[in-house]
């Protein structure tokens, strides 16, 4: 027979993402043995999931199990001690308790990040400041677009510190603001203090949101300065650079600056690869490289968006019992793309193209026999001839060609190309995917 702790875990599995299940939930092991009707034990592999699933799923498993049995447990994840442990030793040791509170995502952590030119500075002093807290950067201040990997580079260190067995927070400007209300209408101010000043580790994420909210970003000056007094690290993030957060007051402006602004640029082709490989490894999902690579050229920047594609293409084919194939995968991401590419036109596709390619617009409807303008025109006909409905003739006559067989010899060669050069396809599906996204914005 099942136990009843098997059962609310098998409950909890239709009520969760496949994806939270496999990561962190079939990890857990009810424990026969020391569970009564109102406590419930699991065992958890490393203190890292045990905090996560303890944060976000132990209310809803109390819940099953009342259902089940008309007792509301106490759910208590433990870390289990001994073998099959793949985490580090460290990690391991770490006593359980002192990671309640903060809500870290126990995979964003270094080994999980893909490093490329757009985020290796940015990675580079993150892990510096993993290595020494409080000393060599401080606050490190890390900005950049969504998606680009702000928090997951944050939290990175947290679980770092988190497995040393030091006080770790991370907060929103808006969690920290309800925190300060609450406290204060309390009247337990010296419990706030407490807290956020005797962390070892402070992580802000999105500080952008303090912009115009004047008393608390008084409050917020003071923790900084309590922290910072004491060398206590503080890692902070925005969608910009302090000096162009508006609504913030200099002597914060300025403090951000104290110890290092690293940016994060949008990733490379290369990079988006890479955290695409990454993203299956850890969801296990398996996807051969060409799929892989029309993913990348299907996702602009936000990488956000990676993990809804795999567990949407992982959904559809468990559901139709089919492989994920390229076809399969264009199919199911074509609506995706078709409602981005409903209003194309071949200006844009050329103003795209001379942006992406580095060349002029003109230079593309010009006769130069230049050969990165005659790649770029090629392209540019190709795109057309593929996204808007014009015509051979209209598309001879709108790139100063002869007539339509050019252009249609201009298509085949193309073609031809992006059948034998994988890298040359990827650039011109990237392309592509590119004038997509521009009208889609
Ligand atoms: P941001 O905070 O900048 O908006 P996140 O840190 O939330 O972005 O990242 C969005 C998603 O993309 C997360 O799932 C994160 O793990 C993933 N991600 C972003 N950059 C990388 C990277 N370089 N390597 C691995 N995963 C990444
Ligand atoms: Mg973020």
């Amino acid at each position: 027979m099942n136990s009843i702790g098997k059962q609310v875990l098998s409950a909890l599995k239709s009520e969760i993402s496949e994806i939270d299940y496999q990561r962190y939930i079939k990890q857990l092991t009810f424990n026969d043995v020391e569970s009564k009707s109102n406590l419930a034990i699991f065992n958890a592999p490393n203190p890292l999931i045990a905090n996560w699933i303890r944060t976000k799923f132990s209310e809803k498993m109390a819940h099953l199990f009342e259902i089940k049995t008309g007792i509301k447990p106490t759910i208590s994840i433990i870390v289990q001690s001994g073998k099959n442990i793949p985490s580090s030793p460290a990690v391991i040791a770490a006593p359980v308790e002192r990671a309640s509170g903060s809500l870290l995502n126990p995979s964003y952590t270094f080994q999980n990040f893909v490093v490329g030119g757009s985020n290796n500075f940015a990675f580079i002093a993150a892990k510096n400041v993993s290595e020494k807290p409080g000393v060599v950067y401080n606050p490190l201040f890390i900005y950049g677009g969504v998606g680009l990997g702000k928090t997951h580079l944050m939290q990175s260190v947290g679980n770092v510190m988190l497995a040393q067995g030091k006080t770790v927070i991370y907060t929103s400007v808006e969690q920290f603001l309800n925190d300060f209300s609450r406290h204060l209408s309390n009247r337990t101010m010296d419990r706030f203090k407490d807290k956020y000043r005797k962390c070892d580790l402070l992580l802000i994420d999105d500080i952008q949101f303090l912009s115009g909210k004047n008393q608390i970003q008084e409050e917020f000056f003071h923790t900084f300065e309590a922290l910072r007094n004491e060398n206590k690290q503080i890692i902070i993030t925005s969608d910009k650079h302090p000096k162009k957060i508006g609504g913030l007051e200099e002597r914060l402006k300025s403090r951000f600056e104290w110890g290092l602004v690293a940016d994060i640029q949008p990733p490379e082709l290369e990079t988006k690869i890479e955290i695409i490989k990454k993203k299956c490894e850890i969801n296990r999902v398996k996807l051969d490289r060409e799929v892989i690579n029309y993913v990348a050229t299907i996702i602009e920047n936000n990488t956000r968006e990676i993990e809804g594609i795999l567990s949407k293409l992982n959904a559809y084919s468990q559901l139709m019992g089919v492989d994920i194939t390229i076809e399969f995968t264009r199919n199911v991401l074509k609506e995706q793309m078709a409602e981005k590419r409903s209003n194309i036109t071949t200006d844009l596709i050329m103003d795209t193209v001379a942006k992406e390619l580095n060349v002029k617009s003109s230079e593309i409807r010009s006769k130069s026999r230049n050969s990165n303008i005659v790649y770029a025109r090629r392209i540019a006909i190709y795109l057309s001839r593929s996204l808007t409905p014009n015509s051979m003739p209209q598309l001879a006559q709108y790139f100063g060609m002869k007539d339509h067989t050019a252009v249609s010899h201009t298509m085949k060669k193309i073609q031809e190309l992006m059948k034998n050069d994988e890298d040359f396809r990827i650039k011109v599906e990237e392309l592509s995917n590119k004038v997509s996204m521009v009208t889609s914005e």
